[in-house]
């Protein structure tokens, strides 16, 4: 069964929520816009109908689901969508327990560093950083950039320890230089310009 828009049920059901009414304002804004509290926990939802599968080609388009909802207090309303909201916490210990500092329960990233933490190597990304985004946009967009700073950090060590490795060698090569050429204008002991072996 469809149900046309404008006449399906408007006015939402809440079962009370703190932050609704506590918020400044909170309970004035429920009224204007006549929003009824239940303040009650739903027993059972009944599906009376399904959303069409709609027009995938536009942006958005109407659903029409329609649930019946049952009432602890035994009243019924017909709903045609819900909002929920979880509390969510880690569901990993691997961070905490690699010693990376947590914010309000989360990995704690420095974002001016590709979101490394204060361990070196870690790096936090997606939900699970301090950030406040929590979507999948933002769990791409924050391990590429981790991605391309580890990168480069990669790339620099390795640049590193060849030019400490190169200046090595070459320090090496010099040393070898000098102390051929002074063998070679020292001479034998005995001789006017012997001026003994050679020393760093
Ligand atoms: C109901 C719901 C609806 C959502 N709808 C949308 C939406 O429409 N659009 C949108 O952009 N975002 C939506 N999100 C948010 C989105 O799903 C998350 O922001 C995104 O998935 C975060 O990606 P993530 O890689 O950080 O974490 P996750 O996707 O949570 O991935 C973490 C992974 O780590 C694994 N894991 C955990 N512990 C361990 C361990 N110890 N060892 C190994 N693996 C481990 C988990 O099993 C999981 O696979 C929704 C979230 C929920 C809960």
């Amino acid at each position: 069964m469809s149900w046309p828009l404008s006449t399906a049920p408007t006015s939402p059901t809440w079962v009370l929520s703190p932050t609704m009414t506590s918020a400044p304002g909170g309970e004035t804004y429920l009224e204007l816009r006549k929003i009824k509290i239940y303040n009650e926990t739903i027993e059972s939802i009944e599906r009376l109908s399904t959303a069409s599968a709609g027009d995938a080609s536009l942006p958005t388009y109407p659903e029409y689901d329609l649930f019946r909802v049952h009432l602890a207090g035994g009243e019924v309303v017909e709903r045609g969508a819900f909002f929920a909201k979880f509390t969510d916490e880690l569901a990993s210990s691997v961070g905490p327990d690699m010693g990376v500092r947590l914010d309000g329960g989360r990995l704690t990233a420095d974002y001016a560093k590709g979101l490394i933490t204060n361990i070196p190597g870690v790096y936090a990304v997606g939900d699970a950083n301090t950030d406040g985004a929590t979507n999948i946009p933002h769990a791409l967009f924050s391990g590429k950039r981790a991605a391309i700073y580890l990168h480069v950090q990669l790339e620099r060590e390795t640049a590193n320890a060849q030019i400490a490795a190169y200046k090595q060698e070459r320090d090496v090569v010099e040393e070898e230089d000098v102390r051929a050429l002074w063998e070679r204008m020292n001479g034998e002991p005995g001789d006017l310009l012997y001026a003994g072996e050679y020393r760093e």
